[in-house]
C-alpha cells in the first residue's frame, strides 16, 4: 500500500520530524518507507491511498474505556464519582452478551472514526448469567478491525463487605484470579505486532480486597501481561483509602507491588508531589482521561508535572458513562486546553498533546511497535482531511490546525497495513446497521429488560 502526497507526515519519531508532500509505503503490514517524493523500487503494482489535503499521523492509542458503558450514556448527569457509580451499578448489573457485543461495536466504530487504531478496554462488571462478555467485545474489535487491548477487570468487594458496589455484581476473589487466568490464555497474544493482547485489572481501591490486588499482580508477572486499574480519582477514594488502609492512594498501590513498568493507571488526578516523582521513576504509565474527570468533577490531573518528571502519560476517553462520546482526537483537544486551566497557556502544545495521544498511549501498553510512523513500526496510520471548512484559516500550521480547531472524523485509518476507515467511512462494517443496534439495545436497556 502507498500512502501517496500528504499535505503533511507528522511522524512523531524522537526529532518530531514532518515531511511535507510526504508519502508512506507499507508492506506486509509494517511501514517500510516514509519521506518526501517517491519510494524506490516500483509501486506499479500496490494499493494507493490519496494522502491529498490530509495530515498523517501515527493511529491514536486509548489507553482507557468502558466499552459497555457506552449503552448507558447520558445517566447520572450531575453526580460525583460515587454517586454516579451508585447510580449506574444496578442498571450494569443486567449486563449480558448482546449489551456487551452492540456497546464494543457502537464504542469501537466511534474511535475508529476518531483515528483511533489501538484501544484497551477495562471490562470489571461479570454478572453470574451474563454469558461470555470479553469474547463479546473482541469479536467486535475483530469486527471493525482495531488492535485491541482487553483488560479483564474484577471487583471482589461488596456492599456488605464495606465496598461500594451491589454484592450481586461482585465475584469471589478465587472466581475473579481464575476467570482471569483463563482470559489471558484464551485471548492474549504476546507476538510483535499483536493485533490482541489481555491486560490484567482489578476495578478501584473501594471495589476490591488487598488479597485480589496483590494475587492479580502475581498472575499478570507469571504470564507476563500488563497491569491496569483506576487510582487517585478524586477526593473521596483518597478519603476511603485513608479511613480503610491508612495510606494514600499510591502509597497502598506501591505497597501493594503496584508500580513498575508493566503497569499503568487510569486517572492520576490527586497526585502530590512525590507521587508524581513515584510514578515517574518507577517507569508507571498514566491513563489521562481529561473529559471525564471535567464531567465527574474530579479534578484536572497534573499531566504537565507528570511529563516534566518523565513520565509515561497516554489519553484515553473513558467509558462512555463519564465522557458520553468517544472521539479521541477530541480528548487531545480538551487535554490541551485543560491542561492551560490548571497551569498556564504554555502548559501543554498541540505537537505535546498529538504526543500524548499516540506515541505516550502506545508506551502505556508496552507497545514499541505502534505510535510513530517510521520504517520498521507496524502500519497504524490516520489521515486527517485539511481541506474542508473547519480549518480554512488553520493552513499556516495544519498540525497544529488538528488540535487546535474542531477534531472531525478522520478520512482514512489504516491499522496493521489494512484500511478501517476509507473516506470517512468505516471500511469492514455497516455504520448505520451498529447505530441502529445501538439505539435498540439502549433502549431496551432504559426499560429495565437488560440488554
Ligand atoms: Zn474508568
Amino acid at each position: 500500500m502507498l500512502i501517496e502526497g500528504c499535505e503533511i507526515v507528522a511522524t512523531m519519531d524522537d526529532g518530531g520530524t514532518e515531511i511535507a508532500g510526504g508519502s508512506i509505503l507499507v508492506e506486509d503490514g509494517r511501514i517500510s518507507w516514509v519521506g518526501g517524493g517517491r519510494p524506490p523500487g516500483s509501486t506499479q503494482d500496490v494499493e494507493r491511498i490519496s494522502g491529498n489535503g490530509c495530515v498523517a499521523v501515527p493511529g491514536l492509542v486509548n489507553t482507557h474505556h468502558h466499552l459497555y458503558q457506552t449503552m448507558t450514556r447520558v445517566r447520572a448527569q450531575d453526580r460525583g464519582l460515587f454517586d454516579w457509580l451508585v447510580e449506574l451499578y444496578p442498571v450494569w448489573a443486567g449486563l449480558n452478551e448482546e449489551w456487551v457485543r452492540a456497546g464494543a461495536r457502537v464504542g469501537l466504530a466511534e474511535l475508529a472514526l476518531s483515528g483511533c487504531s489501538t484501544s484497551t478496554d477495562h471490562h470489571y462488571v461479570f454478572p453470574s448469567r451474563g454469558g461470555d462478555l470479553l469474547a463479546a467485545e473482541v469479536d467486535a474489535a475483530r469486527e471493525i478491525g482495531l488492535r485491541f487491548h482487553p483488560c479483564r477487570g474484577s471487583m471482589d468487594l461488596g456492599v456488605s463487605a464495606g465496598g461500594l458496589p451491589p454484592d450481586e455484581i461482585v465475584e469471589t476473589t478465587d472466581d475473579a484470579l481464575a476467570r482471569t487466568e483463563e482470559a489471558i490464555e484464551r485471548f492474549h497474544d504476546p507476538a510483535p505486532g499483536s493485533m490482541l493482547r489481555v491486560g490484567v485489572a482489578p476495578c478501584s481501591p473501594f471495589s476490591v480486597t488487598e488479597r485480589l490486588m496483590r494475587e492479580s499482580a502475581d498472575l499478570a508477572r507469571r504470564f507476563g501481561v500488563r497491569l491496569h486499574t483506576h487510582i487517585a480519582e478524586t477526593l473521596d477514594e483518597e478519603r476511603h483509602c485513608l479511613e480503610r488502609f491508612g495510606r494514600r492512594p499510591l502509597e497502598m498501590l506501591e505497597e501493594w507491588g503496584w508500580l513498575g513498568s508493566d503497569v499503568w493507571l487510569a486517572h492520576c488526578v490527586q497526585l502530590d508531589e512525590k507521587d508524581v516523582r513515584r510514578i515517574a521513576e518507577t517507569s508507571t504509565g498514566a491513563a489521562w482521561c481529561p473529559t471525564s474527570n471535567l464531567r465527574l468533577g474530579s479534578g484536572i490531573a497534573p499531566a504537565r508535572a507528570l511529563l516534566d518528571a518523565g513520565a509515561r502519560v497516554g489519553l484515553g476517553v473513558d467509558g462512555s458513562a463519564s465522557n458520553d462520546s468517544g472521539d479521541l482526537l477530541a480528548e487531545a483537544r480538551q487535554a490541551m486546553l485543560v491542561s492551560r486551566v490548571r497551569d498556564g497557556a504554555a502548559a501543554l502544545s498541540a505537537r505535546e498533546a498529538l504526543q500524548v495521544a499516540t506515541r505516550g498511549g502506545a508506551a502505556c501498553l508496552g507497545r514499541e511497535d505502534v505510535g510513530s510512523l517510521e520504517v520498521g513500526k507496524r502500519a497504524d496510520i490516520a489521515l486527517f482531511p485539511v481541506d474542508g471548512l473547519a480549518f480554512a484559516g488553520a493552513d499556516v500550521d495544519p498540525v497544529a490546525g488538528l488540535v487546535f480547531a474542531r477534531p472531525g472524523r478522520v478520512r482514512h485509518l489504516v491499522v496493521d497495513g489494512a484500511a478501517v476507515v476509507r473516506d470517512g467511512h468505516l471500511a469492514n462494517a455497516d455504520e448505520t446497521e451498529i447505530a441502529r443496534e445501538g439505539h435498540a439495545v439502549a433502549r431496551r436497556i432504559a426499560e429495565g429488560a437488560g440488554g
